[in-house]
């Protein structure tokens, strides 16, 4: 069982597009699979159309004990979701005066981890409690980076934030499984200039699978569905089933012990 992080402070950089569509290559793939949505904005519940009336993530918050009866099935074989909603907004402020505050998510998975093979968890676009939490609750983080200008600068301070969390003591354990390039376009010089860059920084840490920017990843959304059931002739399928591929190849290696 493997735990993933989606993490990046920067705002719409193809966190939740990733997560969600990942999520669905793998189940897809036959790993069962959960989807944790740990952002008060939601998205990644909205993309697959989930009841956000039962457990929610907020609601682990306050009661990590729930944590076994909280997933939901999805449309998708082998994959299930906590959902989020709009009052996870107010557990930013009401940890910090919880026990344990950092661990309150990874205490409501404990129960949940030899049910699945993957568990990703989709963070919000911020290094507060909430994303602390999501470090806390992950074995491997990956980071989903938009090919412009300012990526580079925004990915030392969170490398920053990682080494922190494993020098800190909350999670000792903590890796980068990979680094992957978003909303690619190729036509663009900046967006080859800035890939080149994190590739000679970060070398092999960077996924060799770039997720090109698509109208129909986008639109997939607005249907509730992930690329795989909305259009699975897209090139955003093929994309996400190619990074799928690496994650678990990267997860083998991640598993045995490679990193020792
Ligand atoms: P936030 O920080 O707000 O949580 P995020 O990092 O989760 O954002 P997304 O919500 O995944 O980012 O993506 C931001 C926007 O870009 C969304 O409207 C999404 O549909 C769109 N998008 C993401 N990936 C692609 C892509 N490869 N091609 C086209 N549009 C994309
Ligand atoms: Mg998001």
């Amino acid at each position: 069982m493997l735990t993933i992080g989606f993490v990046n402070q920067k705002g719409g950089v193809g966190k939740t597009t990733t997560a969600v569509n990942l999520a669905a290559c793998l189940a897809a793939a036959g790993k069962r699979t959960l989807l944790v949505d740990a952002d008060p904005q939601a998205n990644a519940s909205s993309a697959l159309a989930v009841d956000r009336t039962g457990i929610t993530t907020y609601q682990l918050i306050l009661n990590p004990e729930d944590g076994a009866s909280a997933p939901q099935k999805t449309a998708v074989d082998n994959l299930e979701v906590i959902p989020s909603s709009s009052d996870l907004y107010g557990a930013e402020l009401e940890l910090v005066e919880m026990d344990d505050r950092q661990n309150r998510i990874k205490n409501a998975l404990l129960p949940l981890r030899d049910k699945y093979q993957f568990i990703l968890i989709d963070a919000p676009p911020s290094l507060g409690l909430l994303t602390l939490n999501v470090l806390a609750a992950c074995d491997q983080v990956i980071i989903p980076v938009q090919a412009e200008y300012y990526a580079l600068e925004g990915l030392s301070m969170l490398m920053q934030t990682i080494d922190r969390v494993k020098s800190g003591g909350v999670n000792p354990d903590l890796d980068v499984l990979g680094i992957v390039m978003t909303m690619f376009d190729n036509r663009l010089n900046i967006a080859q200039q800035v890939d080149a860059n994190v590739r000679e920084y970060y070398g092999d840490k960077v996924f060799k699978t770039q997720i090109q920017r698509s109208v129909r990843l986008a639109e997939a959304p607005s249907h509730g569905k992930p690329i795989i059931l909305y259009d699975f002739r897209s090139m955003g399928t093929r994309n996400y089933i190619s990074l799928a591929e690496e994650v678990i190849r990267a997860a083998k290696k991640a598993s045995s012990g490679s990193r020792a």
